[in-house]
């Protein structure tokens, strides 16, 4: 069984759901209340993260996963202060992303794949209708996102979901900007502050 980290975290959602916008702002919203805050990204910013973002529609899935893997891998093991319980660990997208944004995979090859990372106390599914994306948020689009691949990305959450009704939370992610911070923020100060987990 992979190991949940009880101080990390993150953010799933599709394409303009809201992830770029609310890390930095959960960020400072945990730092003002006391909170050290790691963010990371996937794929990272270090020159494999680069080469992936690049290069990803040219890979066969099988090389996709394990490049998307190593990158994660990676990126825990370089930070050092990564098993700090203290530190919030907040990953804009995660592990969930393997299964929604890979229709060719089944839930069990993604569970499967990502058993070696380890999973995150919560997670937080900013959820956003695709017509509202394709409609009000044209600037994170691009020319991958039509409605039926973002309806299908949202499905697939949608089905993580029902799979982990304990970590994965829906967040609504048509309220405000501010709405949408403030949900996460309290919702990952009061897991930091429970001592028993969840
Ligand atoms: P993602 O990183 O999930 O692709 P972004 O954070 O880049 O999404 O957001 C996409 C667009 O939607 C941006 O123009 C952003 O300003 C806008 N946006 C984000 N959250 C909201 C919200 N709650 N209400 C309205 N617009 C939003």
């Amino acid at each position: 069984m992979a190991k949940i980290l009880k101080n990390m975290f993150s953010l799933e959602g599709i394409d303009g759901s809201g992830k770029t916008t609310q890390i930095p702002l959960i960020k400072e919203s945990l730092e003002r209340t006391g909170f050290t805050v790691q963010v990371f990204k996937n794929p990272s910013t270090s020159l494999l993260g680069e080469f992936i973002r690049k290069n990803v529609r040219t890979f066969d899935p099988w090389l996709r996963n394990k490049l998307f893997i190593l990158d994660m891998q990676a990126t825990l093991m370089g930070q050092r202060k990564n098993f700090d319980p203290s530190i919030v660990l907040l990953w804009d997208r995660y592990i969930d992303s393997f299964y929604a944004s890979n229709p060719e995979m089944t839930l069990e090859e993604t569970v499967s794949i990502v058993s070696e990372m380890p999973v995150p106390v919560k997670t937080f599914w900013l959820d956003v209708e695709p017509t509202v994306v394709l409609t009000q948020r044209k600037d994170a689009t691009n020319e991958h996102s039509d409605s039926k691949w973002l309806t299908l990305k949202q499905q697939r959450y949608n089905e993580l979901l029902q799979k982990n009704p304990q970590r994965i939370i829906r967040v609504n992610g048509q309220q405000s900007i501010g709405a949408v911070t403030r949900q996460i923020t309290d919702e990952i100060i009061r897991t930091m502050r429970s001592k028993t987990g969840p």
